[in-house]
C-alpha cells in the first residue's frame, strides 16, 4: 500500500517538473492537460483526476474542454494541480505558476504549506493546522479561502474524511499514524471565499441505479470499470450532454463547477499529499 502511494507521488514529482517547463504565454491549456493526463500513465500511473488548470480569480476544478483553444497569457497567476493513483492509491498535489509579478501571493501558499507539514505528526489536531496556514497566511497580508480544504485519500476516494480547514476551527479531529491526507492552502488578495462560476467539465460517480435506457447503462457500466469513484473531464468521454445531464440530475453522477474567488481575487495554491508518522509525516509528492 505504502510502496503505491509512494509510486503514485513520484510520478507527481516528475510530471510537476515537467509542467514547469511547458506553461508558458501563449501555450494552449488543452496541451498542458493532456500532456500532463498522458505522462501520469506513460510512468505507470493513471490520472486519479483530471488535470486542473485554475488560472487568475478561478481557484479549482478548471479543466479544459475538448477542442479548448484558450492559452495562458502574459500576467496569468496558474494553479496546476494534478492527481495520480496506482490501484486507487492516490496522491494529489499542486503548484502555482506565475507568469505575472504576484511572488508575495505565490510565497505566501507555499509557505503556508511547509508551516503545515512542520507541525503534523500522529495525534496533532487539524485545527492546528488550520491555524498554522491562517497566521502564515494572514502575516504575508492576504486571506485564507476558508471554504477549499485539505482532505484524506482513501482507495479511490480523491475527497475522504477528515477535512483540513485552512483556518482555525473550533473542534478538529486528530491525524493518526499512517493516515493519508493532502493539505492544500489556497491564499488571495480577495475576500476569502469561493463560489461556482457556471461551467463544469469535471463529473464523478455517486450513486449506481437501475437506468431503462440502454445508453445510458453502457455509459454507467463504463464509468464503474474506468474510474470507479474518481472524477473524470467531460473531454475524456464520448456521450452526450443530455446523457451527462440525465445522470447527474438522478443523482448518479456529481458535477464539480469551477471555483473562482467571490471578490474576484487573484488565488494562489500549492499542496502535498503526506503519509502521517508517529512523529512527523512522510511527504511523497
Ligand atoms: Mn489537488
Ligand atoms: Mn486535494
Amino acid at each position: 500500500m505504502i510502496e503505491k502511494y509512494e509510486k503514485a507521488g513520484d510520478i507527481l514529482k516528475n510530471v510537476k517538473e515537467m509542467v514547469l517547463k511547458i506553461v508558458k504565454p501563449g501555450v494552449r491549456l488543452l496541451d498542458v492537460a493532456e500532456f500532463v493526463e498522458s505522462k501520469i500513465v506513460e510512468l505507470g500511473g493513471k490520472p486519479a483526476f483530471p488535470c486542473n488548470i485554475s488560472i487568475n480569480s478561478d481557484a479549482a476544478h478548471f479543466t479544459p474542454k475538448r477542442n479548448d483553444e484558450r492559452v495562458f497569457k502574459e500576467g496569468d497567476i496558474v494553479k496546476i494541480d494534478i492527481g495520480a493513483h496506482i490501484d486507487g492509491y492516490i496522491a494529489d498535489t499542486a503548484i502555482t505558476i506565475d507568469l505575472g509579478d504576484h511572488d508575495d501571493l505565490v510565497e505566501c501558499a507555499k509557505r503556508a504549506l511547509e508551516n503545515a507539514i512542520d507541525v503534523v505528526y500522529a495525534g496533532v489536531n487539524t485545527s492546528e493546522i488550520g491555524a498554522v496556514i491562517e497566521d502564515t497566511i494572514r502575516e504575508f497580508g492576504f486571506n485564507p479561502i476558508v471554504n477549499l480544504t485539505g482532505h484524506g485519500l482513501e482507495p479511490y476516494i480523491a475527497h475522504a474524511p477528515p477535512t483540513i480547514y485552512n483556518v482555525r476551527v473550533e473542534k478538529g479531529v486528530e491525524l493518526r499514524e499512517g493516515m493519508v491526507v493532502a493539505i492544500e492552502p489556497f491564499a488571495t488578495d480577495g475576500v476569502g471565499r469561493v463560489v461556482e462560476r457556471g461551467e463544469c467539465e469535471i463529473f464523478s460517480l455517486v450513486a449506481i441505479k437501475r437506468l431503462r435506457l440502454k445508453r445510458e447503462r453502457e455509459f454507467l457500466e463504463f464509468i464503474v470499470n474506468e474510474y470507479k469513484t474518481l472524477p473524470f473531464a467531460r473531454r475524456w468521454i464520448d456521450v452526450s450532454d443530455v446523457i451527462i445531464a440525465r445522470l447527474v440530475k438522478q443523482g448518479i453522477l456529481r458535477s464539480y463547477p469551477v471555483l473562482t474567488e467571490v471578490g474576484g481575487g487573484l488565488v494562489s495554491q500549492f499542496e502535498h499529499t503526506l503519509i502521517v508518522e508517529e512523529d512527523g509525516a512522510k511527504v511523497i509528492t
